[in-house]
């Protein structure tokens, strides 16, 4: 059974036993992370520039900061 439903491709993915990485690659780790603001519960905070952290006690698993960042940094892994 599918919980959340989320993929960039718009084809259903199950993300129930997944979690927020944030690759160090892909982020420049140069300006405010723009996804930040999209996430709806707070879950990713940004200390500086530095790698945003997602805090999966409070991440509901909808995937807009996915979609959100231009880098594609954000991935559920
Ligand atoms: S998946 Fe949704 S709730 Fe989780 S960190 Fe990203 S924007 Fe926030």
């Amino acid at each position: 059974m599918f919980g959340n439903l989320f993929g960039r491709n718009e084809e259903p993915v199950d993300v129930s036993d997944k979690v927020i990485k944030i690759s160090k690659a892909r982020c420049p780790q140069n300006h405010a992370c723009p996804s930040v603001r999209v996430c709806p519960v707070g879950a990713l905070k940004q200390k500086g520039y530095g790698l945003p952290h997602a805090d999966m006690s409070k991440c509901v698993k909808c995937g807009k900061c996915i979609n959100y960042c231009p880098m594609r940094a954000i991935y559920f892994e």
